[in-house]
């Protein structure tokens, strides 16, 4: 523990935690043996309990399709959904509630992206830049688009670090480049990336920027106005809601330029044999029924995250993240991937002479979920040399003692492997 960590913000944060904690009930049944240490929180995140009963009391006393009826369950759902809508945009710091779609997550909000701004806005010829930092959903849909429109396809460098080549990315940047897409913090290096300064540069060259915040709201406070992008992502089961559900905010006036997405009830103006017309933004993008109770319980799990407050996760968080990372460095043989002074809570990592499997086997038995693999960003993997790494990725209920518990258990498999 850092000299700056007094004995006092231990016991002060132990107090957080545990009352974080009462309020997941997955942390306190007692299934399973030994107890899960919950360290996967960068593949999905388990759900507090002000979440849950959201979904249930929506089910059972408000449900019915949105947008529709005129009876008095249709306008209930209605109201919530769209208040759901207003209190994202909040959220996010968004200008207006119009500017939030819902989507399935993050893979559907990019790949709405490349197809809605793939009519009409591209022409062959112009480039597109992403980082080798990215998840593959912020990686392929613009890879296959430049294959399909004859675009360039660029993709910015990293440093030992794991941080963003600026200086590579400036020599990227050009009047040829139409759009940016970066992760605002990587879901493998955990790297926070500038996002305010870059967006400073692709407004120079008239380049539009979006950005894969799938790893940031529940980790750090997040203002789309301030960051200076033109579309932000985020996916609700990231950050304490559901599976699909997800918001891609953009700006009103690119929104309802770009051609729709897919074609349905609710998006249309008005259909006729000939022609239909489409609505304007976010009914332009929102076909079909859709994840009413999901938009309902993201709306809830931002306002869980916005009652734990900010500076107390980041307090924690950074607690945790400091406690990981000396603890790992302290293991024989281990490799961080990603050093940058501005992370999230997320530790990936080789060991000289053990296979990643082989050590996330043990440690399953020892009752500690980490992620193995290439974690969706293989161009990064292959970066660094690497065919995967181990992954523990933290969120607002996991404890010092839990990275002791990750630390005793790879210690445990090195010895077990070495026999
Ligand atoms: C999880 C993740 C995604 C994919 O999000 P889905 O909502 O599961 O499609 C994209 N980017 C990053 C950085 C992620 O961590």
């Amino acid at each position: 523990m850092s000299e700056m960590t007094s004995h006092q913000d231990i016991v002060n944060d132990q107090k957080w935690v545990s009352s974080v904690r009462d309020d997941f009930p997955f942390l306190h049944h007692h299934k399973y043996n030994p107890p899960i240490a919950y360290l996967d929180n960068g593949a999905s995140s388990q759900k507090p309990k002000q979440v849950l009963e959201c979904i249930e009391n929506f089910y059972r006393e408000k449900y019915s399709n949105v947008h529709r009826g005129t009876h008095l369950l249709s306008q209930l759902a209605t109201t919530e959904f769209e208040r759901a809508r207003n209190d994202l945009a909040k959220f996010l710091g968004a200008s207006s509630e119009n500017e939030i779609v819902f989507t399935r997550g993050l893979t559907e909000s990019v790949n709405l992206l490349a197809s809605s701004l793939g009519d009409g806005y591209f022409s062959s010829g112009d480039e597109i830049i992403v980082s080798m930092m990215e998840h593959h959903s912020n990686f392929v849909p613009w890879q296959m688009l430049c294959e399909k429109k004859g675009l360039a396809f660029k993709v910015c460098k990293l440093t030992d670090q794991g941080e963003l080549d600026l200086d590579h990315f400036q020599t990227l940047l050009s009047e040829k480049t139409k759009l940016v897409s970066l992760v605002h913090a990587s879901n493998v290096v955990g790297t926070i990336n500038p996002i305010e300064q870059v967006s400073k540069w692709t407004r120079k060259v008239g380049a539009l920027l979006a950005v894969d915040g799938a790893q940031a709201p529940h980790h750090f406070s997040i203002n789309v106005e301030k960051l200076g992008c033109d579309f932000y992502m985020c996916t609700g089961h990231k950050m304490y809601a559901p599976t699909g559900i997800g918001v891609l905010w953009g700006r009103e006036e690119l929104l309802n330029r770009m051609q729709p997405y897919h074609g349905g009830g609710e998006m249309v103006e008005h259909v006729s044999v000939q022609v239909s017309t489409y609505k304007n933004a976010p009914a332009r993008f929102e076909a079909g029924t859709p994840n009413i109770v999901g938009a309902v319980a993201m709306a809830r799990a931002a306002k869980y995250i916005q009652d734990l407050g900010y500076e107390n996760i980041l307090r924690h968080e950074n607690l945790l993240l400091q406690h990981a990372q000396e603890k790992l460095m302290q293991v024989e043989g281990l490799r961080m991937i990603g050093q940058s002074s501005s992370k999230v809570a997320v530790c990936s990592f080789v060991i000289d002479g053990f296979h990643p499997h082989d050590l996330a086997t043990i440690l399953d038995q020892e009752g500690i979920a980490v992620r193995v693999g290439h974690h969706c960003a293989q161009p990064l993997h292959t970066y660094y040399g690497v065919e995967g790494s181990l992954r523990a990725s933290f969120g607002v209920y996991n404890t010092l003692e839990e990275v002791d518990r990750l630390f005793e258990a790879i210690q445990k498999a090195k010895r077990m492997l070495h026999s």
